[in-house]
């Protein structure tokens, strides 16, 4: 798979969930549901499990937050769902922490800012949260934000840096306010009795530079394993983009163990966006395969017709469709290669790379469809039901190759296709 070491850190349990370099990098998500709304936020954190996220985060921003956190866990384990539920804490985080026992219990870690757990008496709410962490055995995430980052450290080595001979740059010195709010808070933690392999460390900002400095930073520091994030991402493509683009050389040069892509869902839009996104950045890179990959090529004036390009439509949506009962029968489907070219030029040649390919005929070239698999020339497909046929060849495919049973004939497999249009290769 991936030609990437990843850096060396220790194993932090998220209730069943390992995070570390010795694990593979963990997706995950956060609701924007209110918490206090037990049934909405089960919902959500469903759909969320059902997308493939492995850890969720919840706000618990409240006391109706707070009391809500038991229900959910509850909720979520009747459902059959087991999911470490990580909670999010902001400025009172010591106070519900405290007060409501049953939710620190519930949850599998907690969220730590440190940049506004109290201003001059910061040390004393982040021990108490610490001392939370400790009575119930929970890891915390350290999460240094840069939109709120803790102003008395920044201002003193904003200070210190005027003072230089040679002032360093203000980016500077903030990526380093960053990485020091979180270290110091570690240390803090650690100092307080929590054991080192207890501690996640994160330091976001909005700008994909700034990010690759920071966490590049951060890793030269320390040990501890890194969730990685852009946040404030935004809408869309930019949002999509901008995180693939900072997550994607960090995981690249091995830093990150567990990921969240903090997009700006369009209102009433899919809150899975955000795991889907994360997954595919992981199977881009080959750190991990969640789902068959579709090669398909952009098309071009060699071929005109839309008909390639409804064909690999098509195809992902028979993969998305069939990936539910697949995982179940099949183990390792989720590393098939697809691939759907347009014409004659480079459709053989990618094909050929794939596992199951198949090569379309371009405008003007003879109606016929090569189909490849492993490499070699399988069937050449012709007529109208050249999507059926294909699909069938899939099924045919993933059984032999997957399957533990014995292989099923393309015969038998065969639906809406005829004999005369599989012309052998
Ligand atoms: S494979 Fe053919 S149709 Fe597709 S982009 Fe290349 S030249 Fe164009």
């Amino acid at each position: 798979m991936a030609l990437i070491t990843r850096r060396v850190t220790p194993t932090v349990k998220i209730g069943q969930v390992l995070v570390g370099s010795g694990h593979p990098v963990v997706v995950q998500s956060m609701t924007n549901t209110d918490t206090a709304d037990p049934a909405s936020t089960i919902a959500q954190v469903r759909q969320l499990v059902a997308a493939g996220s492995e850890l969720v985060r919840v706000t618990v921003n409240n006391e109706e937050a707070a009391q809500a956190v038991p229900a959910i866990v509850e909720g979520l384990a009747q459902a059959g769902v087991q999911v470490p539920i990580v909670g999010d804490f902001h400025y009172n985080g010591h106070l519900l922490l405290t007060k409501y026992p049953e939710a620190a219990k519930a949850l599998a870690k907690y969220r730590i800012n440190p940049g506004n757990v109290g201003g001059k008496r910061k040390d004393e709410h982040f021990g108490a949260i610490i001392a939370v962490a400790l009575r119930h055995d929970k890891p915390v995430r350290i999460g240094v934000n840069w939109g709120s980052l803790d102003q008395q450290l920044l201002t003193e080595m904003m200070d210190a840096n005027a003072r230089l001979t040679e002032p360093r740059d203000t980016r500077d010195v903030t990526m380093d306010a960053m990485v020091e709010s979180a270290l110091q808070s570690a240390a803090l933690a650690e100092e307080t009795g929590l054991a080192h392999d207890r501690i996640v460390l994160s330091a976001k900002v909005s700008g994909v530079q700034d990010l690759v400095e920071v966490y590049r930073r951060l890793a030269r520091r320390s040990d501890y394993p890194l969730h990685l994030g852009l946040t404030e991402a935004g809408m869309g493509a930019k949002g999509i983009i901008a995180s693939t683009a900072g997550l994607s050389i960090l995981l690249q040069e091995g830093i990150g163990d567990t990921i969240r892509v903090s997009l700006t869902p369009r209102p009433g839009g899919d809150r899975t966006e955000e795991v889907q996104v994360a997954q595919q950045v992981l199977q881009s890179l080959g750190l991990r395969s969640f789902t068959p990959q579709v090669s398909a090529c952009p098309g071009c004036g060699r071929t005109t017709s839309t008909f390639f390009q409804e064909m690999a439509q098509d195809i992902e949506t028979h993969l998305k469709a069939r990936m539910a009962a697949w995982r179940e029968r099949y183990s390792g489907v989720e590393t098939l290669r697809v691939a759907v070219m347009g014409c004659v030029v480079n459709g053989p040649g990618e094909s050929k790379h794939a596992d199951i390919g198949i090569s379309l005929p371009g405008t003007f070239e003879e109606p016929k469809a090569p189909v490849y698999v492993d490499g070699r020339l399988k069937v050449t497909l012709k007529g109208d039901a050249i999507v059926t046929d294909f699909l069938a060849i899939l099924e045919e495919y993933v059984e032999n190759r997957y399957g533990a049973s014995p292989p099923v004939p393309l015969s038998a497999m065969r639906s809406g296709g005829t004999a005369d249009k599989l012309v052998p290769g």
